[in-house]
Parts: C-alpha cells; structure tokens; sequence
C-alpha cells in the first residue's frame, strides 16, 4: 500500500523501454520523492547502467545473463547491485516498493507482474499482455493480496479516471478509441506489401516494435478489450471501439443519463504514467499542454472489421473465455515476431491468430500460473508450426524463461 506520505520507492521492470524510459524521465525530475529501487532491462545493458546510476538505483537486473559481466563494470564504483536472468527480475519485483510500474513487453512480464502483485504494491499496468494472457489469475491474486492495479494503457488511464466505480450500475457503455495506426486508409492489397519499418512508423504514438505492430494490425485494440474487460466492471457486449486518428480522446464512459465523460490529452504517455506515478493526487509533468483550438478538428469512424480482422478476433476470444484469450496473445507474440524479421507478410499475423485459435484448446480453465505458461507454450508451438511447418519443438518457450524484444 502507499503511505500517505509523498514520498514513495519505485522499481522499474521494463525501464529501457519506450514506456520504461518515459517513466524514468519523470523519476529523475523529482529524485527525492521516488527513491528507486530496482531498474530492469532484457538486453540494453548500456541504457539501464546509466539509468540506475542517474536515479542511485539500489539494484540493476538484466535479464540476458551473459551480459552481467558487462552491468558489472558498467556500475563498478557506482555502488548498484547488479543481478542477472529472468529469476533474478522476478526477484526483483519481489524487494520492497511501494509503487512497481509492470513495463516490461509481452506474456514475460507475468511472472514478475504477479510476483509484486503477490507483494501488495501498487502496480502501474503498461504490461497488457500479462492481463490478457492471465487476466483471471491476475485479478484475484490482486484481490488476494490488497494489491492496486492502476492502469497505464492511455485508453484505460483514460477510463479510469472517468468511471465512476460507486455507480458502476450507471454506465451504459464504454468507448475505447484507436489512432488506426499508420494503415488505417490502406488497402488489403496495399497492406500486404507493407514492411516492418513502415508498421513500426506509427503516425501519432512513439512506441516500442511489438505495440506499434499491433498498433498497425489493430490487435492492441483487441488486447485492450480484453484489458479493459478484467479492469473495469462492464460487460464485452458494452465495449465499443472508435477510430479516432488525432489520438485527443483517449475514451470515454457513457451513462445511463446520457452524460459522456472523456479525458483528453497530448499524446505523450508521461501523463498517464504520472496520474499513477502521483495516485490519488496529480503531478506536473512536461507533456504538451493540448490547443483544442490548434487541433480544431476531432473525428471518429467505425473499425473497418474486413480489413482489420484482428479485433474481431479478440472479441471472439474474450467471449469464448477459457484459454482463448491466452492463445491469441501467445500467437499474436509469435506472428508479430516472424512479422519483424521479415518471416511473414503483415496480413500474415492476423491468419496465424486465426488458425492457432481453432487449432489450439480453449475449453480450459487457467487457475494457475502453470496453466497459463502450458497454454501459453501449445499456442507459441502452433503459431510457430503454422508460420514453418518444419519446425519442431525449438519453439519459443513462454517468455519467463528470458528472451529478446519482439
Ligand atoms: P519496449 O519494447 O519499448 O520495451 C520493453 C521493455 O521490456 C524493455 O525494457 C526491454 O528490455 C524489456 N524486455 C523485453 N523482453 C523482455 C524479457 N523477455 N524479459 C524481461 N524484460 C524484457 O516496449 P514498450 O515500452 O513500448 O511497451 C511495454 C509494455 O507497455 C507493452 O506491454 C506495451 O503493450 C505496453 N504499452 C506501451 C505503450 C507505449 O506507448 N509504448 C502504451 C501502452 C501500453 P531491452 O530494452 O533491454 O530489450
């Protein structure tokens, strides 16, 4: 739990990430009021040594383990302890914090996501797939242990400080926005020539490769259904979807009375960050202060469901529950990977989503972070057969046990 105090010790899982780095921007802009604990990274050993030496972190993990001989000297003198491997984050998670932000990309950020849950911190939520690939286990281990989730998604931030949890008998519908990403006016068959680069180029948000793919897909809507239907009290069937390209709204809750309450914003994900860094209060941060009248324009449009399937797709899963929403996570990892190395064309991703879903069980109940990871690996095994029939049991393994960046 947070003290009343102002004062309060953070940790980082993800701090040399896009949202990552953001976070440590702010840290750094009030050094005192956030003593940091612990800074983790996958494998940019040369960014979090200079992050944990600027903030005086008291512990570094990086989660590639060969790379600890370089954190090492990279801290000599600095007085950081340095750590290694994907067991050595989740124990980091584990040391005392009052405020843990979950940034870390992809299913890999479960373990440790659940490991400062299972500590009662509070939890700023970035990791959308740790919700959407455990989402059950997630929201009752929070509950379990006193645990706060704040979310840090901007649609969900956006949600959260407009719901009204009292009333939540009083809300008619929830509207998530969508920038559409860079494709949004292209055709199928434009879309199917696109390259990596041109997917990770997204028009309004500066974010890291996978969520700017999945941005240009439209599977992180879908991802942020799911997210937003374990957050918030609100059936799927009142979840609603807008393409909003100026990226202004960041979504809305609707009410019985007819009331729409919206939060507004420039697109930079530092004031998302602070609403949770400060919770309950508010924090200045250096975002640009938004000119409505500089915009003067704001459109919506309806998800084209033909050209963008994967939405559909996450809809189904959540309404199909069981392990579904897990595999079309675990698939999604996969194909967006191939998708990046230049594996699979881009109308490729969505196709393997599909394919693993029919292929791979559903009719499971996931009670335990073992049956997650099992799901979890059957779901990466297919999607990786799908995308190489050659390939055998090489296949990526759930991401607890250390991998690169999708
Ligand atoms: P990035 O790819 O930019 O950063 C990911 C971070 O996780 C890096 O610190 C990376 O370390 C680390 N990492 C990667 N793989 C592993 C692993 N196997 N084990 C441990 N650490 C790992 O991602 P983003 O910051 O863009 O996104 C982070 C999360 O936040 C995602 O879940 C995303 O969906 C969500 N999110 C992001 C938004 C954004 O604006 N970027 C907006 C809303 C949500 P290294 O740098 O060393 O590889």
């Amino acid at each position: 739990m947070i003290s009343d105090s102002d004062t309060r010790r953070v940790t980082v899982l993800g701090s040399t990430g896009s949202i990552g780095r953001s976070t440590v921007d702010l840290l750094l802009r009030e050094p005192e009021r956030f003593p940091v604990e612990a800074l983790t990274a996958q494998s940019n050993v040369a960014l979090l040594a200079e992050q944990a030496r600027a903030l005086d972190a008291k512990l570094a993990v990086i989660g590639d383990d060969s790379l600890l001989p370089e954190l090492k000297a990279r801290l000599a003198g600095s007085g950081v302890e340095a750590a290694a491997g994907a067991k050595a984050i989740v124990e980091a998670a584990d040391r005392p914090a009052d405020w843990v932000m979950a940034a870390i990309v992809g299913a890999a950020g479960l373990g440790p996501t659940l490991a400062a849950i299972r500590r009662g911190a509070v939890i700023a939520l970035a990791n959308k797939e740790s919700l959407v690939c455990a989402g059950a286990l997630v929201m009752r281990e929070a509950a379990l242990h006193g645990a706060t989730l704040l979310p840090v998604d901007s649609e969900h931030n956006a949600i959260f400080q407009v719901f009204d949890f009292q009333a939540a008998g009083s809300v008619d519908r929830v509207i998530l926005t969508a920038s559409g990403g860079p494709f949004r006016t292209l055709s199928l068959g434009e879309m199917r020539e696109v390259t990596p680069a041109q997917a990770i180029a997204h028009p309004v948000w500066s974010m890291g490769a996978k969520i700017s793919v999945d941005s240009a897909t439209l599977m992180n809507k879908g991802l942020e259904l799911i997210e937003a239907s374990f957050l918030f009290p609100v059936p799927e069937e009142r979840l609603d979807v807008l393409i909003h390209p100026q990226s202004v709204v960041h979504s809305m809750v609707c009410y019985v009375d007819g009331s729409v309450l919206a939060q507004l914003g420039t697109p930079d994900m530092r004031t998302p960050i602070a609403v949770t860094l400060a919770w309950p209060r508010r924090m200045p941060t250096p975002a640009a202060r938004l000119d409505l009248a500089a915009i003067a324009k704001l459109t919506f449009e309806v998800p084209d469901s033909a050209r963008f399937p994967a939405l559909n797709l996450a809809r189904q899963a959540l309404q199909t529950g069981g392990a579904a929403p897990t595999i079309l996570n675990a698939a999604n990892e996969v194909a967006v990977e191939a998708f990046l190395n230049g594996r699979i064309g881009f109308l490729d991703i969505t196709r393997i989503v599909e394919q693993t879903l029919t292929r791979a069980p559903s009719g499971v109940s996931l009670n335990s972070l073992d049956a997650v990871r099992e799901a979890d690996n059957q779901a990466r095994r297919y999607a990786a057969q799908l995308i190489d029939p050659a390939a055998d049991d090489r296949v990526v393994q759930m991401q607890t046990r250390g991998r690169g960046r999708a």
